[in-house]
């Protein structure tokens, strides 16, 4: 009896001591697969990026980002991204930059002087993430929702001591290396006071196909990615969104086509989007505005890293130069209803995120100086183009 009952015992334990051995040996079976999917989004993330894509939130503040996830049913593109970090934003003058300084550290890893067009402090020109790219070879692109030649993407490729020499930015623009680019301010280009050029003609008999709003809708527009491309989409400042302006899903989508057909040489390209008006939803002190341009700036980034998922070679990084407003989500604020709070009618001082997604990624988390990104990225430049030697 007393061995029956232990071998019984015994039986039993083993049965139960089976069970959960054979939970474990398919849940180690299980987690080797998640390790190996581990290891290789590891892998992925260790290699050097071939594609570089910086899209800059003019403005947008982690409050801006916030007001625009809870009206867009709690979700953001962002939450797509698995690397956070912060950037201490201040100029070389002072310490609430604006996007001419913002946009200098990230083009060209400098501390500015509020107004400066991708020069440093002492006015003289540095070379820009942009030009780097170029000069490597790679594809390069500007898309805003601004002009053309305002602030942020003038910083990419002028070299300016002042923010407001827009006609002088345009001649820039117009000899310059950008291979794809789409923003307002055609009179800059065709209605010029300080002289009586036409850049657009100048441009097309350089070999530029260049189109505007006024000739064909930007959606009907055949691109030929063996010439370079320029598309003007206002005469000045183009439309906030909420007044109808819908290009910046389309100029994303053709961009991401463009370049990636002009990269014959398999060297990568180099794409700038800016989501130019958050910033001035912000200036306004108006959360509607804020909100409906950072849903369209999200949306745009969905579309980038549905790209960069499907092409496992292409680093994605989201940030803003500056926060502006000094905004904040009030008190009795609703998901679909934000009392908008402000304390500035200009930018504010604050830290500011930055989304990374794809090889290299893993670089951009912690807290560093907004010109750490120009660091970062331009290492990544220069190794995407030597990536195949
Ligand atoms: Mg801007
Ligand atoms: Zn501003």
């Amino acid at each position: 009896m007393k061995l029956f009952f232990t071998s019984f015992s015994l039986v039993f334990f083993l049965f139960i001591a089976c069970k959960p051995s054979q939970k474990s040996s398919i849940s180690t079976v299980e987690g080797k697969q998640e390790n190996r999917e581990v290891d290789l989004k590891v892998r992925s993330a260790n290699q050097a990026p071939k594609n570089i894509i910086i899209m800059i939130g003019d403005g947008m503040g982690l409050t801006q980002t916030t007001a625009a996830m809870y009206v867009n049913g709690n979700k953001i593109a962002f939450e797509r991204f698995p690397v956070v970090g912060l950037h201490k934003s201040y100029s070389s003058d002072n310490l609430v930059t604006d996007s001419a300084a913002g946009a200098t550290a990230f083009s060209c890893g400098k501390k500015t002087y509020n107004g400066a067009i991708g020069v440093d402090s002492d006015t003289v020109a540095c070379p820009t993430l942009l030009e780097n790219a170029a000069a490597l070879g790679m594809p390069t692109g500007l898309i805003a929702t601004s002009t053309i030649v305002h602030a942020t993407p003038a910083a990419f490729f002028g070299h300016e001591a002042l923010r407001s020499s827009y006609e002088n930015i345009a001649l820039q623009l117009a000899d310059s290396k950008v291979d794809f680019f789409v923003g307002g301010g055609k009179k800059f280009f065709d209605q010029r006071e300080s002289d009586q050029r036409n850049l657009i003609n100048e441009m097309e008999a350089k070999g530029r196909q260049v189109d505007d709003y006024f000739e064909t809708p930007f959606e009907q527009v055949d691109i030929d990615p063996l010439q370079q491309f320029g598309y003007f989409t206002a005469n000045d400042d183009p439309l906030p969104v909420a007044q109808g302006r819908n290009y910046l899903i389309p100029a994303t989508e053709k961009a991401l086509q463009y370049l990636d057909k002009r990269d014959v040489a398999d060297d990568g390209f180099f794409l700038m989007i800016e989501g130019s008006q958050i910033d001035w939803g912000g200036h306004a002190n108006l959360s509607e505005y804020i909100i409906s341009e950072t849903i369209e700036f999200s949306n745009a980034v969905d579309k980038v890293l549905d790209f960069a998922e499907a092409d496992e070679e292409t680093l994605v990084i989201i940030t803003a130069d500056h926060e502006t407003g000094g905004y904040a989500i009030g008190y009795g604020s609703k998901q679909d209803s934000i009392i908008g709070a402000f304390t500035s009618d200009y930018h504010t001082g604050t830290m500011i995120p930055v989304y990374a997604y794809g090889p290299g990624s893993e670089d951009f988390s912690g807290i560093y100086e907004n010109t750490a990104i120009y660091d970062k990225l331009v290492q990544y430049v220069k190794s995407s183009a030597s990536r195949k030697n």
